[in-house]
């Protein structure tokens, strides 16, 4: 039975995955940013900490690193922007930041998030814990991880993965890893003239009606297509309720109104929702006839075409 069971285990090895969620930086911004043990709680591993108790701006303080590439990626032109506190200070020595971590560190090491690290960095680097002897340690196998060919070797020689698709708002990604996914949700959630100004920079459309941010997102969309997304992901489940009615497009439309001539930071996202559902629908409608099929997750929607 062992035999058998064995067989099978390197058989199922041996097929190659489609990794059909990631949100993975470019290597290029890797190697800017992925400089000590920080870089380990640049996702959710760091949500357990806040709710261990660690307070929002010493997390930023100690992932710094990090913190710095969080700016910069949720900065760009995206509508509801990620709430990222400022660093509580930027001074810090590692140690420091070591030492400011560890208690809530200490506290979350049996979650889910925090047993993924600890498998990470003992298959990857061979370090069988991160604690006050290893942090260092653990920090110095991750700067010298930055080389040529470090994606390669842990997405295909080690974990077997055939593809990833990644959501990270470009499709400028390394094509023999990744193909991209795009998101419209700016054009769902534009909710001032400003945000506006945004879309028309973007597509080099003028929107003056409803009707032209409907064109706009066509626009947008299309170029998507044409740089090779596979797919429209949506994340505005983390901002609002996934139940997009359906509205008429008079409702719509009298939203929209009210947008175009607010300079401020627009109408509470309620008062929007007429908007949203709307387009949304025209979201889906548009990538539907690009041929992508529609699916949703519990905080996001993904439709990609497979
Ligand atoms: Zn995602």
């Amino acid at each position: 039975m062992d035999r058998i069971n064995e067989k099978v285990r390197l058989e199922v090895e041996d097929i190659s995955m489609v990794d059909t969620h990631e949100h993975i930086m470019s290597q290029a911004e890797r190697n800017e940013y992925a400089v000590d043990f920080s870089y380990l709680f640049a996702t959710y591993a760091s949500q357990d900490l806040v709710s261990a108790g660690m307070p929002p701006r010493l997390l930023e303080a100690v992932r710094l690193p990090v913190h710095r590439f969080l700016k910069t990626f949720w900065n760009c032109h995206s509508i509801p922007p990620w709430i990222i506190p400022e660093p509580e200070r930027e001074d810090m020595s590692l140690e420091e930041r070591w030492q400011a971590l560890e208690p809530f560190w200490e506290a979350i090491r049996n979650t889910a998030y925090a047993k993924q690290l600890l498998i990470a960095i003992e298959d990857i680097f061979g370090i069988d814990d991160l604690n006050r002897e290893t942090y260092s340690h653990v920090s110095r196998a991750v700067a010298d991880s930055r080389k040529p060919g470090w994606y390669r070797h842990i997405m295909k020689e080690k974990a077997n993965i055939g593809i990833s698709i990644n959501g990270v708002r470009t499709t400028d990604v390394d094509r023999e890893l990744f193909v991209p996914v795009m998101e419209l949700d700016h054009f769902i959630a534009a909710r001032s003239r400003v945000e506006l100004g945004y879309l028309e920079e973007e597509t080099g459309i003028a929107i003056h009606s409803l009707d032209d941010l409907v064109k706009a997102m066509h626009v947008a969309l299309e170029r998507y297509v044409d740089k090779g997304a596979i797919g429209i992901k949506s994340w505005l489940a983390y901002y609002r309720t996934l139940r997009y009615d359906k509205v008429s497009r008079n409702e719509a439309e009298v939203v929209f109104n009210r947008i175009t001539s607010h300079l401020g930071e627009g109408p509470s996202w309620l008062e929007a929702k007429p908007l949203q559902d709307y387009m949304m629908h025209q979201v889906i409608k548009a990538a539907s006839k690009q041929g992508y099929p529609c699916s949703y997750t519990p905080a996001s929607m993904q439709i990609t075409r497979t």
